[in-house]
């Protein structure tokens, strides 16, 4: 591990000025990334602003009727507080699905959004990597890619982003609030993260130094009929090889609308709004979930290894759909 200089900061304007200053500085939050990344020496940044002591944990209800969590909220009790739990159980179940309790208990909802792909060649100095070191190459392209992306990727760039949480949010049309030295603005989750293309070392919109201060959630007639469905290689404490968020509005035995979105498969979180399209006005039936599967794969691009993701993604999106409607309609398809 590199040495670097440790700063304590105490309010919002001090961690904005200070990263505006030194640029190669980095936040810490909860830890459980950006410290594994500096012992790997991935990642050596030469100061680190620790942002614990922000006033940035609250969850509230907005007089809109949605919910701001701030960013240092912890992703254990994000879960378990009782506006997430009855207005948007997707986003509770994607953090219940992630890492273990002790992980969950430090990791914050800041940190969750920026965490790095899980691609074993980023993740290690000895080989290549065009999101470590931009130019250097892609080992994993015609390396061992069985965890790899088959959706937004690029000839640069193929990984994952492994985050859960981040699935919820982008289904739920979150939004992130950032601080930085112009002031405050808020950036739609969906144009949060950036797929690869040629830059894959820049992941998010975020400038250098802006803060995330908060998620806002707005309100919605339907999120509490919502799921997250992972699947994994084991049952607990594993990345997700395919994950489905999915919110169902129900009317008249017709899907009125569907908000879904994929991770695990993609090299950002995936906003489904084609299956979306696929869905929206439909009697759910066998036939139309198999449809809706079909439109997930849609421009897919499997590698040597990871072609199994396709048919896992038709199948899980099928599934998720049946598990929601079945609990909607109180069994099973009328
Ligand atoms: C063994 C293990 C298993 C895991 N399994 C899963 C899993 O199954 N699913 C899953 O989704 N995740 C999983 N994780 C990842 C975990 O969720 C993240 O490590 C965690 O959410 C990061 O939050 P943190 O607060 O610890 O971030 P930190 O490590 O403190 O920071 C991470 C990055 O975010 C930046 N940052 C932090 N806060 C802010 C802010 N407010 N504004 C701007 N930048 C900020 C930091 O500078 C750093 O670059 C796992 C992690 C481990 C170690
Ligand atoms: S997939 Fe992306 S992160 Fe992995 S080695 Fe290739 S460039 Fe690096």
């Amino acid at each position: 591990m590199n040495t670097f200089r440790y700063t304590r900061a105490q309010t919002a304007q001090q961690v904005v000025a200070a990263a505006a200053e030194r640029p190669h500085s980095a936040f810490l939050a909860g830890g459980t990334t950006l410290i594994d990344l500096m012992k790997l020496e991935v990642d050596a940044p030469p100061e680190v602003i620790d942002i614990n002591a922000l006033p940035l944990n609250r969850i509230e209800a907005m007089p809109d009727g949605g919910v701001r969590i701030g960013a240092l909220a912890r992703n254990s009790e994000v879960a378990r507080h009782e506006l997430i739990r009855t207005r948007y159980p997707m986003l509770s179940e994607a953090l219940l699905s992630g890492a273990s309790p002790q992980l969950r208990n430090m990791a914050t909802v800041g940190g969750n959004i920026m965490q790095r792909t899980r691609c074993y060649y980023f993740r290690d100095p000895a080989f290549d990597c065009n999101k470590r070191v931009p130019g250097s190459g892609c080992p994993a392209l015609d390396g061992f890619n069985r965890i790899h992306a088959v959706l937004g990727t690029s000839e640069k760039c193929i990984a994952t982003n492994p985050s859960d949480m981040n699935v919820a949010l982008i289904a739920l049309d979150s939004a992130v609030r950032v601080q930085g030295t112009a002031g405050e603005r808020t950036i739609p989750f969906e144009q949060f993260h950036l797929a690869p293309g040629d830059t894959p070392e820049r992941e998010t919109v975020l400038e250098r130094g802006e803060l995330i201060g908060a998620v806002e959630i707005p309100p919605s007639s339907f999120a509490a009929n919502s799921l997250y469905l992972k699947v994994r290689d084991r049952a607990s404490y594993e990345f997700a090889l395919v994950s489905v968020a999915l919110a169902l509005e129900m009317a008249g035995g017709k899907i009125r609308t569907a908000r879904m979105a994929f991770g695990g498969v993609a090299t950002k979180p995936w906003r489904a709004r084609n299956v979306e399209e696929v869905l929206a006005g439909e009697t759910p039936s066998e036939q139309l979930f198999e449809r809706a599967g079909a439109a997930a794969t849609e421009g897919a691009r499997p590698r040597t290894d990871n072609g199994f993701k396709v048919e896992l993604l038709r199948r899980t999106v099928a599934k998720a759909l049946r598990t929601l409607v079945a609990r909607e309609q109180g069994g099973g398809l009328k």
